[in-house]
């Protein structure tokens, strides 16, 4: 399938899960920002050590260091799915000069269940070197063996912005920095998801949307 597809939505609503399934379904590159970004940080480079102590504290990066990011990643692709990225109006306006889109999907979700979903995630320690995926959750999704992961069998971390405290902050900027903007930006074009549903039903959906016979 060649298509380039944008998942927006808040932190927690399902975008990196959803990512996940698509890409491996249909071989199509995922191209997350956040596990981008924390590969810079975990790799010690000049970049990621001057990201760090932002991302951690659950803000953004500036527009100029992901947009290089993105272009550079995107510019031999004719497939893509986009995860947290664009997520301001001036990494949407940049993007359009560097690529088009055939699907944007919003994915909806209460704000209560975020934060359970969000303090409860557990990534694969791996996840960094992007060898493994592996998202598992304490309560909605636990590893058959507790703290290690069920696909590669390393151990999970929480992500240090997946504390109470930058969940807030992550949750607090969204709409304003990137919900009501991108969706202002991108207009009819934006496909709502009821993301509320198990991962399965969600993927579904977005399955139908895509109009893929599976
Ligand atoms: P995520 O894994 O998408 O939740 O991203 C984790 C963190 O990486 C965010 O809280 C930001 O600090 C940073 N980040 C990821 N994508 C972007 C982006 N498009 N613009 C700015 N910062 C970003």
């Amino acid at each position: 399938m060649t298509k380039k597809i944008l998942f927006l939505g808040p932190a927690g609503s399902g975008k990196g899960t959803q990512s996940a399934k698509l890409a491996e379904k249909f071989g199509i590159e995922h191209l997350s920002t956040g596990d981008l970004i924390r590969g810079e940080i975990k790799s010690g480079s000049e970049l990621g050590n001057k990201v760090k102590s932002i991302v951690e504290a659950g803000q953004l990066v500036s527009d100029d260091i992901v947009n290089e990011i993105v272009k550079a990643k995107v510019a031999n692709l004719d497939a893509f799915i986009l995860d947290g990225y664009p997520r301001t109006k001036g990494q949407a306006e940049f993007f359009s000069t560097v690529s088009d889109l055939d699907f944007i999907f919003d994915l909806e979700v209460d704000s209560e269940a975020l934060i359970e979903r969000l303090t409860g995630r557990r990534m694969c320690g791996k996840e960094n070197d992007k060898n493994c995926k592996g998202t598992f959750h304490t309560k909605f999704n636990p590893p058959q063996a507790e703290g290690k992961c069920d696909l590669c069998g390393s151990p999970l971390y929480q992500r240090k912005d997946d504390t109470e405290e930058a969940i807030n902050k992550r949750l607090g900027g969204y709409e304003a920095e990137t919900g009501a903007p991108l969706n202002e930006f991108y207009g009819a074009k934006v496909s709502k998801v009821n993301a509320n549903r198990k991962p399965d039903e969600v993927f579904a959906d977005i399955e139908s949307k895509l109009q893929v016979s599976v």
